[in-house]
């Protein structure tokens, strides 16, 4: 039988004779449909359509899984973890607009459906909560730890962070003050001299070095072994940092990284350790901050490793509104001629971004975002041609996580005319950041589980997707891509590409969304 066991625990199964059921494994035949085109001599656009026939194989066992956090103790790791343990204890608190309970709003995984189809019999959508496309982990299930150059215990974090609801930081205080940060590295020079204050936990030494990384490793190991894990995924949402200036000779290649490590070379920032560390142990690797970790030397180990990598930046308020606002308004034919992006916030993160090189990172990353929209709209850009775009922020402590967001969108309609888009958006910054951590988390591991080959090669094995795992995109604000590849920003076509290549693991088609059947009768 094709539908040989049903799985208990799978909210549904498919029915095709390119699916097949193992206990442990789906795997499937899939045609993967695109069109290829060329010019003929005449100048003109030949587009035929292609087939390319994909096996895949997604492994059904749902692995014990840890995430270790890279300033756990900072805003993002206190939040995430108590809503963690929120969700886990099912807990309600009180507050001044009555009993809230956990949930897992913002997350894309967790709180988003997707049409699975349309019902044979009514013609209604039925739609599945996304979290149900795949076997994939359950964030209440999820183990948290990490490190931080702040040694105070979570609880104590979380009254710095501000963030939570007295009532809520109440029920999880306990259960927090038991948790503390591992002692990390520091190399002053990375991040924002304002910072020093906080680094009181630290594994000596002020550059990088191998022993360095491996502690890191061994830190790793003994996070998974006393936790009983099958898996363990590393994210850093630590200090942004400066640039690391790319040195040839020194981080441009595989070997040299390593060896400017062992030589202890100036440049190699921790954010770029740390990533190494867990490239040679293959743990998955991800970056939640805007610099540049991933030189070029690491990117080129993590492809020798075939270990993942993914970053860089979340992206949660300002410029996920603007990679939705955007994909709309030239995708409507209108032609934004400016954007003007201005942030105000009074957390850490707005403290250190208040050093000009610090900031200097995440000017970078919030900048290129529209780069790939508009590019594909020949129509309204000559090519060449660019709307303007400035991004300012400034560090106001009095509205601490709440940061202020206020966009100009100005476009040019219809015969000369103008039309003036203002956001005034209010991102309570760590509420939003946090989910996607889970996402980026529950996303990175289901794609270790995820395996493909080409269809009808004699004797092919089965391998992983590249080691850059452009798959998150949706989740971060400067997606890394293999090299030579493209970089999509569109919110849109970066949902779709998710849902998509989940379907196409259960032998589904894209969502195409033509609903011909209610068209056509
Ligand atoms: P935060 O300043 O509250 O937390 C960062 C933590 O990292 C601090 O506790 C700090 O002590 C620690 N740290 C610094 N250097 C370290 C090192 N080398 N090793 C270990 N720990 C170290 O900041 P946050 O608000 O939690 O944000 C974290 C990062 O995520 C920032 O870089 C920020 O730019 C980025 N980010 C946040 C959002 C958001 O919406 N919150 C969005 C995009 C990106």
């Amino acid at each position: 039988g094709i539908v040989a066991a049903a799985p208990a625990q799978d909210l549904f199964l498919v029915q095709s004779p390119n699916v097949k059921y193992t206990e442990a494994t789906i795997e499937t035949k899939y045609t993967y449909r695109t069109t290829a085109i060329t010019q003929n001599e005449n100048g003109k656009y030949v587009a035929s359509p292609k087939e390319t026939l994909y096996d895949f194989k997604v492994d059904r066992k749902i692995p014990k899984l840890g995430v270790m956090l890279v300033g756990w103790g900072g805003n993002n790791g206190t939040t995430v973890t108590a809503g963690i343990i929120a969700n886990k204890r099912g807990l309600e608190w009180e507050t001044k607009e009555g009993k809230r309970g956990a949930n897992y709003y913002g997350s894309v995984i967790m709180s988003s459906t997707t049409k699975l189809g349309t019902d044979a019999n009514t013609g209604k959508e039925i739609n599945i909560p996304f979290h149900d496309l795949l076997p994939m982990v359950h964030p209440n299930d999820l183990v948290v730890g990490g490190w931080d150059i702040s040694g105070m215990n979570l609880a104590e974090a979380m009254d710095r962070a501000k963030v939570l609801e007295p009532s809520l930081k109440q029920a999880v205080r306990k259960e927090m003050a038991t948790m503390k940060p591992l002692p990390s590295i520091y190399y002053p020079d990375f991040i924002a001299a304002n910072q020093e204050g906080r680094a009181d936990n630290l594994i000596p030494g002020s550059k990088a070095c191998m022993e360095h990384v491996e502690q890191i490793r061994k830190d790793i190991q003994e996070f998974k072994s006393a936790n009983g894990l099958d898996k363990v995924i590393v994210q850093w949402t630590a200090n942004t940092e400066r640039y690391a200036d790319i040195i040839e000779g020194v981080n441009d290649t595989a070997d040299n990284l390593l060896k400017s490590i062992k030589e202890g070379h100036e440049e190699v920032s921790p954010s770029t350790v740390f990533a190494v560390a867990c490239i040679l142990d293959n743990v998955p690797f991800i970056n939640g901050s805007p610099q540049n970790t991933f030189v070029p030397g690491a990117i080129q180990l993590a492809e020798k490793h075939g270990a993942f990598i993914g970053g860089d930046d979340f992206k949660s308020g300002q410029t996920k509104m603007k990679s939705a606002l955007v994909d709309f308004l030239i995708n409507a034919g209108i032609k934004l001629t400016s954007i003007a992006s201005y942030n105000h916030l009074g957390n850490n993160d707005g403290m250190n971004l208040s050093s000009q090189k610090q900031f200097r990172s995440k000017e970078i990353s919030k900048s290129n975002v529209v780069d790939d929209m508009v590019a594909a709209n020949s129509v309204l850009y000559k090519e060449g041609e660019h709307p303007d775009h400035t991004v300012v922020i400034k560090y106001m402590p009095a509205v601490g996580d709440d940061k202020r967001a206020l966009d100009e969108y100005y476009a040019e309609i219809f015969l000369g005319g103008h039309q003036t888009i203002s956001i005034f958006n209010v991102c309570e910054d760590s509420l939003l950041a946090s989910p996607l951590i889970i996402d980026l988390v529950l996303v990175a591991e289901m794609m270790t589980r995820i395996q493909w080959r080409a269809h009808n090669e004699e004797g092919a094995k089965y391998a992983g997707f590249h080691s850059v795992l452009s798959i998150l995109s949706y989740m971060l604000k400067a997606p890394l891509t293999p090299t030579g590849t493209p970089v999509i920003n569109a919110l849109a076509k970066q949902r779709a590409a998710l849902t998509n290549i989940f379907r196409a693991c259960v032998g589904l088609e894209p969502e195409n969304d033509m609903t011909l059947e209610h068209k056509l009768f």
